[in-house]
This record gives structure tokens, C-alpha cells and sequence, in this order.
């Protein structure tokens, strides 16, 4: 199987790629253009017989021979996509579009990572998939999060457009061997989408300005943690164990989507930095900061369709997961733990 891994050298792209690696069947290639991401977070696998670091932007065509897409390229935290809003959206239409395009031409099955943020500043909680969505289409945040609305249309386009039609499902149901030799022979478009919830775990960038990230890299440097106002709006946090695991069992499973991945565990801001002081810092203070407009006040995944479509369900615990970060957060930063 060769996997195109986009935007596979930041966070969750890059622990995707050593979950993809370790099944030796596997090639992987990552395209990344390096925004929000690194070759750090690859470097053991850079010079790797399976492995292949493209240094490219998906705004632009890309030629490949692979099976399966990954595609995660856009950066994912406020600061970074709202720093160059015209550029992330391009990167959500464009890339996708590029994306799809590759995946029409190869006859690969593409799965998108789309976001919580289509349910935008949600009216029904917790959000299952069947909610359309309460997003404001002109705000600071639209250029990421209606950048995935359309992404996800894209998907489903081009799959309705392109897919296997129904005449082709008879021919494959009595021809079984058909099957492989319809899906490589004209255009057939396999999709996936996943709504991923708020994400956390080692390799986060250290001030990329998300809230789990930020409150480790305050405890640790004896800061303030910044909690923004009221600091009881809420969201669920995944480990990015589970997150992976989420993921790959989605694009070899059968369902198209969009299916929520997530922890289902909501925290208001205020007890997650209660958490971290607790579990990290118990002398640092907690300061009431403002906030950036359009925050969205809670976010809760319903997962019934991921654990009945998937057979899957978070397993780590936002206490466990979080010393697991913070182990990270003090090697790169270099705060040893004091006994
Ligand atoms: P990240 O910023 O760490 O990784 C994104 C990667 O995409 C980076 O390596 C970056 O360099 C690359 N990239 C950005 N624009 C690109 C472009 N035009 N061409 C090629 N590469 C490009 O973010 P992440 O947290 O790993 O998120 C990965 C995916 O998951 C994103 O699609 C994001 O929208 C989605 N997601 C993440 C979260 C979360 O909590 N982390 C939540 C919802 C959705
Ligand atoms: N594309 C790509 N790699 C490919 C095939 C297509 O990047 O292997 C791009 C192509 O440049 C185009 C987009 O995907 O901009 C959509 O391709 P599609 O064939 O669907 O549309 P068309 O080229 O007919 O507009
Ligand atoms: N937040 C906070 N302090 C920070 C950074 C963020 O209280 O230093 C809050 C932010 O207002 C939001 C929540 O944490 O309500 C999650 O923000 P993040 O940027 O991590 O993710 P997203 O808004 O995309 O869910």
C-alpha cells in the first residue's frame, strides 16, 4: 500500500505516519510545505527505504502513483490560520480540490481531516453529524472553518460525481473480480471525513497559541496560565493516540461520513487550568485574559456513530494524557522535573 501523508510534519500528520510506518507493507510519502510543521517531527524516519518527504504546497498540482490520501494539510491553530487567511482557505479549496483531482486520476480513497468547526458556535449539544451547523460566514474564523465546509462539499461532489454508479454496483455484486478492475479503470472516487475534535499530545508546536499547549508551556515557565474570557466555554480534548487509531480505522472501514472523532470528555477553560496547575504547577497563577471573536462556547462530540461505524472509542483520559505532554513539553524545552 503507498500512502500520501499531506501536511504529514505537524502534529497529528506526523503521528500518523509512525502509526502508517509501522506495518511494513506500508510506503509512506509526506507532501508538506513546512507552514506549521516540521522535519523534525519525521526525522526518524527521513532516509527510510518506505519513506519519502515531498517538500510542496497543496495549492499546487502534485503527481503521485498512490492507494490511499491522508489529507491534513492546513494549519489548525487560530493564530496560524488567521495569520494568513486568503492563504488557508486556498489550502482548504485549492488542496482539496488538488487532492481530489489525484485521487480521480489514481483511483485512490481520500480521506479528508475536517474539523469540530463546521458546527461552528453550536445551538444543539453535544454535536452529532446530522447538526448543519451554526458558523458565521464573514468572521475571523471563517476563512478555516467555512474553508472546511467546502472542502467537505468537495468530497462529496466529486464522490457523487465521479463515484461508482449505480449500474457499475450491479455489474461488481455478480462479478466480484470486476470490482477491482471498474475502480482502476475509470473514475471512482472512495471518500472519507472526519470531524475531528480539539487534538493534544507531544509534538504540538510549543506556541502555536492552542489552549492545551499554551497552559504546559505557562506551568512550565512559571507563567500565568491564560484563561480567555468568561473561561467557561467548553471543549473535549482527544489524546493523539486515540486520535490516530481514530483515523486509520475510519479509512479502512466503510463508511464514508463525516463521522465525529473525539473524546467526549467537555472541560470548561477554567478546569483545565485547574488540571494543569494541579497536575504541573500547583504555585502558578490563573489570570482571565480576553478573548478573539467568534470563540466558540461549547463543544462536546456525540461519538455513538464512531463506536458503532468504527468499533472505536478514546481510551486516555485527559489526566493521563496530559503528563504524557508535559514529558515532552520539559525535554523541548528543557524544564527538568524538580523532585
Ligand atoms: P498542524 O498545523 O500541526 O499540521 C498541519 C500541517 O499542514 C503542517 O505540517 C503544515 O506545514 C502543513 N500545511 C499547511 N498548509 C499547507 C499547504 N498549503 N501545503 C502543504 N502543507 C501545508 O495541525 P494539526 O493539529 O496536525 O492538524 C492536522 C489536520 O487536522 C488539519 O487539517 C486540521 O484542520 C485538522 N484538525 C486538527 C485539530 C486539532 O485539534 N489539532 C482539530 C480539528 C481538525
Ligand atoms: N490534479 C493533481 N494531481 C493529479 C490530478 C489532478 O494535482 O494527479 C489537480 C489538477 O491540477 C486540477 C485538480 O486536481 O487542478 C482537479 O482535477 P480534475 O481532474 O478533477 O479537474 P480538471 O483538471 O478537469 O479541472
Ligand atoms: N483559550 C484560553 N487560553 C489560551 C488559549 C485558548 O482560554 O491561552 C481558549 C479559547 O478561548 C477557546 C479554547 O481555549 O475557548 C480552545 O481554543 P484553541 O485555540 O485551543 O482551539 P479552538 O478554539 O480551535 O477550539
Amino acid at each position: 500500500m503507498r500512502i500520501l501523508v499531506t501536511g504529514g510534519a505537524g502534529f497529528i500528520g506526523s503521528h500518523l505516519v509512525d502509526k502508517l510506518m509501522e506495518n511494513e507493507k506500508n510506503e509512506v510519502i509526506v507532501a508538506d510545505n513546512y507552514f506549521t510543521g516540521s522535519k523534525d517531527n519525521l526525522r526518524k524516519w527521513i532516509g527510510h527505504p518506505r519513506f519519502e518527504l515531498i517538500r510542496h504546497d497543496v495549492t499546487e498540482p502534485l503527481l503521485v502513483e498512490v492507494d490511499q490520501i491522508y489529507h491534513l494539510a492546513c494549519p489548525a491553530s487560530p493564530i496560524f490560520y488567521k495569520y494568513n487567511p486568503v492563504k488557508t482557505i486556498k489550502t482548504n479549496v485549492i488542496g482539496t480540490l488538488n487532492m481530489l483531482g489525484l485521487a480521480k486520476r489514481v483511483g485512490a480513497r481520500i480521506l479528508l481531516t475536517s474539523t469540530s468547526e463546521v458546527y461552528g458556535d453550536p445551538l444543539v449539544h453535544p454535536q452529532p453529524e446530522t447538526y448543519w451547523g451554526n458558523v458565521n460566514p464573514i468572521g475571523v474564523r471563517s476563512c478555516y472553518d467555512e474553508g472546511k465546509r467546502v472542502a467537505e462539499t468537495l468530497m462529496f461532489d466529486y464522490h457523487r460525481q465521479h463515484g461508482i454508479g449505480t449500474c457499475c454496483k450491479i455489474i461488481c455484486i455478480i462479478i466480484d473480480d470486476l470490482v477491482n478492475y471498474v475502480s482502476h479503470s475509470v473514475c471512482f472516487i472512495e471518500i472519507r471525513i472526519a470531524r475531528i475534535f480539539n487534538t493534544y499530545g507531544p509534538r504540538m508546536n510549543i506556541d502555536d497559541g492552542r489552549v492545551v499547549s499554551n497552559f504546559i508551556a505557562q506551568a512550565l515557565r512559571d507563567e500565568p496560565l491564560t484563561v480567555q474570557a468568561p473561561g467557561t466555554q467548553t471543549r473535549s480534548f482527544c489524546y493523539v493516540s486515540d486520535m490516530v487509531d481514530g483515523l486509520i480505522r475510519l479509512m479502512e472501514g466503510e463508511n464514508t461520513g463525516p463521522i465525529n472523532i473525539g473524546n467526549p470528555g467537555e472541560f470548561t477553560m477554567i478546569e483545565l487550568a485547574e488540571t494543569v496547575k494541579e497536575l504541573i504547577n500547583p504555585k502558578i497563577e490563573i489570570k482571565m485574559v480576553e478573548n478573539t471573536p467568534d470563540d466558540p462556547r461549547q463543544r462536546k462530540p456525540d461519538i455513538t456513530n464512531a463506536k458503532k461505524m468504527l468499533g472505536w472509542e478514546p481510551k486516555i483520559k485527559l489526566r493521563d494524557g496530559l503528563p504524557l505532554m508535559e514529558a515532552d513539553f520539559r525535554l523541548r524545552l528543557g524544564v527538568a522535573k524538580k523532585l
